[in-house]
């Protein structure tokens, strides 16, 4: 037995689980294309300094960073959104908004090991540059429903809030930017109490408190009425009213293409600091940590020094998806390859089975080829194990004419076929 083994937070994905990831990956790469997204690949090393300057407290505090042989400062990225913003930034500072870029890849955090959550993940990632638009809101709400929905995931909810409406009643009572985010870190852990005390420590009014309990006791699936609610809480506070409203558009437009469950929740913050407007989270139920997670983020290309830029974006976190999937049962539609085997009597065979093997892989047909020389009983029980198709075993005798035994591994019926026609009836069946 060998002492190594996988460092801890980190996984192998054997074939069964590979092939899952692989379909995941696939069929967000389809939706890019649907949705006109372009896919870039970008570094997993990235320097500390970019990813460190708005990823918030937590992600900052859970990045694998170390120096490289050059001395300088690196890190595994632990998301993609200050790459893309990078680009954005740097060489594609002059493309023609608006901009929309995918990827997908594997990220790294340190975060403490449990069911669904590990230190190597994989995201496909979707972020729309350029638009201040509610309509690229909701495009990026599309997309992450259409992914689940496409997935075969039924039952998700979006959980939405708005930055704007917290921040924006923060900024009017003089909390600075560095407090609110303090304040937006315990909020995304729901410790609303310690928030509340936290803002009283940092100078806000007697109302703010109260609109702010009131903020935090509000949720509820009745998007428009809550937002109703929401609106009324914080008419004292002139950009949260405007935040309402904008959450509001964002929703009607979304609403209207698709029908998704939606839980309203104008306290909600998340962990990452450049969100300057709407976020979202999606969830399933019996599955308590969510599949992805986005919003609006309209300072962050200029904080990397580029022209000022909106945009927003989400990151489908595509290990929960596919828990997600095995929870709910979910047929995958992988399309089967039929796959082949050829198998020589004997050793004389050898080069004429060779031959066989690759004629068909020149037709795109999957072919295996018995590498081991086994006994044709014992490459015939092997490959039925192995779940292959067809067995196409090459004999002296039917070599004379021309010709090879064609055997049906899941039926069993064998039959004498010619050489030349293989091609053509291999593809003809099932
Ligand atoms: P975030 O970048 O934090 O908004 O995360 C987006 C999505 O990535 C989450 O909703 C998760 O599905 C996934 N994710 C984040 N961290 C992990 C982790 N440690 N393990 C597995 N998936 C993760």
């Amino acid at each position: 037995m060998s002492m190594f083994k996988t460092v801890r937070g980190m996984r192998d994905l054997l074939p069964k689980d590979a092939e899952k990831m692989r379909h995941a990956q696939q069929v967000a790469r389809d939706l890019a294309v649907l949705y006109g997204y372009e896919e870039i690949l970008t570094p997993v090393v990235e320097s500390y300094e970019l990813l460190a300057a708005k990823s918030g407290e937590e992600i900052r505090q859970r990045m694998y960073i170390f120096t490289d042989l050059g001395g300088r400062k690196v890190a595994l990225r632990p998301e993609f959104t200050a790459s893309v913003a990078r680009l954005v930034a740097t060489q594609l500072r002059n493309a023609p908004k608006p901009l929309k870029l995918f990827s997908v890849g594997s990220l790294y955090r340190y975060d403490e090991p449990q069911y669904g959550r590990s230190r190597e993940f994989w995201q496909a990632n979707y972020e729309l540059m350029g638009s201040d638009k509610p309509e690229a809101d909701a495009e990026i709400l599309s997309i992450t429903s259409h992914l689940l929905k496409e997935l075969g995931l039924h039952n998700y909810c979006f959980k939405i809030g708005h930055v704007g409406i917290l921040r924006g009643i923060l900024n009017q009572e003089g909390i600075i930017e560095e407090q609110q985010n303090h304040i937006m870190q315990m909020l995304d852990k729901k410790r609303c109490e310690e928030a509340l005390s936290t803002i009283k420590q940092f100078g806000a009014s007697q109302q703010c408190v109260a609109v702010l309990k009131r903020i935090f006791e509000t949720q509820g699936k009745a998007a428009f009425n809550i937002l109703k609610k929401t609106e009324k809480t914080v008419q004292a506070y002139e950009s949260g009213v405007v935040a309402v409203e904008n959450l509001r558009q964002i929703l009607m437009l979304a609403t209207t293409s698709d029908k998704f469950e939606t839980l309203i929740e104008p306290g909600f913050a998340r962990g990452l600091e450049y969100y300057t407007g709407m976020i979202f989270e999606a969830y399933v139920p019996k599955l308590n940590s969510a599949l992805c997670g986005g919003g609006r983020y309209d300072k962050l290309i200029e904080l990397y020094g580029g022209e000022p830029t909106p945009a927003v974006g989400v990151a489908q976190g595509l290990d929960r998806i596919i828990l997600a999937m095995e929870k709910q049962k979910t047929k995958l539609k992988i399309r089967k390859e039929k796959r082949t085997i050829v198998i020589p009597v004997s050793a004389e065979m050898k080069t004429n089975a060779l031959k066989i093997a690759s004629v068909l892989r020149e037709a795109m047909i999957p072919t295996e080829i018995d590498i081991v020389g086994r006994s044709v009983s014992k490459a015939l029980s092997d490959a039925d194990r192995r779940k292959v198709s067809y067995a196409i075993i090459v004999g002296p005798e039917e070599l004379k004419e021309g010709k090879i035994v064609l055997r049906n591994l899941t039926t069993r019926e064998q039959q004498i076929i010619g050489i030349k026609n293989l091609v053509k009836d291999l593809k003809a069946l099932d």
